[in-house]
C-alpha cells in the first residue's frame, strides 16, 4: 500500500490525491531516482493538462529518456521504453498468481478521467485506447509512432501486475493462442493431404478406378498396336 508522502496516510490504489492533506504523490517514478535533463528540445504539451512535458532520464542501462507533466505526473514513453522500463524494474518473476491478478483491479480508484481520447505529444493526433497486457485493468493511450502516454499511477499499477506474473500470463496467453490456430492450420493441412495421398480406389459412382499408369502391358498392347496397323 503506498502512503502519503506528506502526512503517511494510506494513499487508495490506483489514486495519487491523499484523501487526507490533499497532496499529489508521485507513486509511479517512487524509489527511482532520475534526473531531469531539460525541457524537451520541441516543446510538447502535456495531452491532459497541456502544461509543458519535462525530459527525465531515468539512467537505466545508460540513458533513458522519458517525459513527464509535473502538474498531473502523466509520463510518455517513446515505443517499446514503457516494456523496457516495466522489464528493468521487476525480474526474477516466475510464477503467475492468478489469485493475486484477480484481484489487483478490486480496490482500484476508478479512472480519474473521463473516458475520452487524448492527443498525441508529439503529432497531436488522437491516440488509441488499448489494453496493456491481459487483466492489468489498465488501459494506455497510444501513438503507433511516437509511444504511450500512461496517467499518474497508471505505472505503479503495471508494476504491481508484472509482480503478480501478469506478463507472464499475457505470453502464455498469446502462446496458447498460437498454438490453437497452428492446430488449426496444420489439421487443415492434413486434411488436405490426407486427401491427395490416398486417392480413393472407387471413383465418385463406385466403380474401380483403373489404373493409369504406362505397365508392361500397355507397352507391349501399344507395340503390337503399332505393328498391326
Ligand atoms: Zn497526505
Ligand atoms: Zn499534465
Ligand atoms: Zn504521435
Amino acid at each position: 500500500m503506498a502512503r502519503c508522502t506528506n502526512c503517511n496516510a494510506p494513499l487508495s490504489d490506483g489514486s495519487l490525491l491523499c484523501a487526507y492533506c490533499g497532496d499529489r504523490n508521485d507513486v509511479d517514478l517512487r524509489g527511482i531516482h532520475y534526473h531531469t535533463t531539460h525541457e524537451t528540445d520541441l516543446p510538447r504539451s502535456c495531452p491532459r493538462c497541456a502544461n509543458g512535458l519535462k525530459t527525465i532520464d531515468l539512467k537505466l542501462n545508460g540513458t533513458f529518456l522519458i517525459e513527464k507533466c509535473d502538474q498531473c505526473l502523466g509520463l510518455f514513453f517513446d515505443p517499446a521504453e514503457l516494456e523496457a522500463l516495466l522489464d528493468a524494474a521487476v525480474k526474477n518473476v516466475f510464477l503467475i498468481d492468478r489469485s493475486g491478478l484477480d484481484g489487483i483491479n478490486a480496490n482500484r480508484q476508478p479512472e480519474q478521467y473521463p473516458v475520452a481520447y487524448i492527443k498525441c505529444p508529439v503529432c497531436s493526433q488522437l491516440m488509441n485506447r488499448v489494453n496493456f497486457g491481459a487483466r492489468s485493468g489498465v488501459i494506455v493511450d497510444r501513438c503507433k509512432d511516437h509511444g504511450v502516454w500512461l496517467d499518474g499511477g497508471e505505472l505503479r499499477h503495471l508494476m504491481e501486475w508484472m509482480k503478480l506474473g501478469g506478463k507472464l500470463l499475457d505470453q502464455e496467453r498469446r502462446e496458447q493462442t498460437r498454438r490453437e490456430e497452428l492446430k488449426i492450420e496444420n489439421e487443415k493441412r492434413q486434411g488436405l493431404a490426407g486427401y491427395r495421398a490416398e486417392p480413393s480406389p472407387f471413383d465418385s459412382f463406385g466403380e474401380p478406378l483403373l489404373r493409369s499408369d504406362p505397365d508392361l502391358f500397355d507397352i507391349i498392347y501399344s507395340a503390337i498396336r503399332f505393328f498391326t496397323r
